[in-house]
């Protein structure tokens, strides 16, 4: 992957806006801009593990930014230190919660002088983001859109096993995963990978597709239904994944034993378990999940629903997308019609 960000919204004006993480990281902020000046507040977009901000560009007929674009909002995408733009490095759920998402925030609040900021999150830009807002570290943002995973992470059980056999022994000699070996496997150990995925993967002939579903579950594939990508997202997807380290992996695996989200004990300012006391947040959140999520099950986004609404009932929601798996929510053919109408919905919201 290359050094320097490059996002494809090639019909937006975009600016590359450098921030330093709490612990000097450098990460940055896409701004993306149409036309005329946003007439809505700003919107953060953080992206998932192994990918980068560019996840939300998709080749669509209309993406996620196109839309908000399209509606007046003022959209900022996220590389945060999972993103492969940035050079390997051994990232947890915890530095991205208490480094990057509030530096992030706190940019986008000098850059615009609001000083209210929404959020659309998803699966590990989501778990980390709410791990920082449920830590009361993101006073500033109002409204929370995650998708597919957030307080509670529940797996399939053969998802669990490989979290709990496999991580432990592979990490010892594959310190990252990166599903470009699929493509490129630059020794005999990478190779042996490939070959796993050769003999276990028949789903399609996209190499990078099938060795994403090998890194992040258990599935043909994992991460999206084929049917609800078009051709062109399948072959730019082999673009879109690279390296994701195992001290994320051992992270997860410890959430998913618990059955929700935990830290390591690494920041003062993070509780051990994210479940145990009501979030320190007035954020209101807008649980999104797929019923055909194969990668975090849609109880996952259920009982995060069921929790928040405990403390604050009747304000936060939760919508389930029939035909939808994980990251399709954002990439497929038709999420313009089947998805971001609910999330402009929300955002519109007052809050
Ligand atoms: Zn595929």
């Amino acid at each position: 992957m290359g050094s320097s960000p490059s996002v494809d919204i090639t019909r937006w004006r975009n600016t590359v806006v450098p921030f330093t993480a709490g612990d000097g990281f450098a990460c940055n902020l896409v701004h993306v801009q149409g036309p005329t000046p946003a007439i809505k507040g700003p919107v953060l977009l953080s992206h998932g593990a192994g990918v980068r901000a560019n996840i939300f560009c998709a080749p669509v007929e209309k993406t996620v930014v196109d839309v908000l674009i399209e509606n007046g909002f003022d959209v900022w995408l996220e590389n945060w230190r999972a993103s492969i733009d940035f050079a390997p490095n051994e990232w947890t759920l915890d530095q991205a919660a208490v480094c990057d998402h509030p530096a992030a925030v706190r940019t986008i609040v000098e850059q615009t002088g609001c000083d209210s900021v929404s959020a659309i999150v998803h699966c590990q830009g989501s778990t980390s983001f709410v791990m920082s807002a449920c830590a009361g570290l993101l006073p500033q943002v109002k409204t929370i859109v995650t998708n597919a995973v957030s307080l509670y992470t529940i797996v399939p059980g053969f998802s669990k096993f490989k979290l709990d056999v496999a991580v432990p022994l592979m990490r010892r000699v594959y310190p990252f995963l990166n599903p470009q070996w699929g493509e490129d496997a630059p020794s005999l150990r990478t190779k042996l990978l490939r070959g796993v995925v050769d003999l276990t993967h028949h789903e399609c002939h996209n190499t990078i597709c099938k060795f994403a579903s090998f890194t992040y579950g258990t599935g043909f594939p994992v991460l999206w239904r084929h049917e609800n990508l078009n051709e062109a997202t399948h072959d730019w997807l082999r673009h879109e994944f690279a390296h994701v380290p195992m001290t994320f992996f051992s992270q997860m695996a410890m959430c998913v034993r618990r059955g929700n989200l935990v830290s390591l004990g690494t920041f003062r300012q993070l509780p051990e378990d994210y479940t145990a006391q009501p979030p320190q947040t007035d954020a209101r959140f807008v649980f999104l999940t797929g019923d055909k999520n194969v990668c975090f099950l849609p109880p996952s986004q259920h009982r995060a629903f069921a929790f928040v609404d405990k403390f604050h009932p009747n304000y936060h929601s939760l919508h389930t997308f029939n035909g939808y798996g994980h990251l399709d929510v954002f990439m497929g053919q038709n999420s313009a019609r089947d998805t971001f109408p609910t999330i402009l919905q929300e955002l519109n919201k007052p809050n």
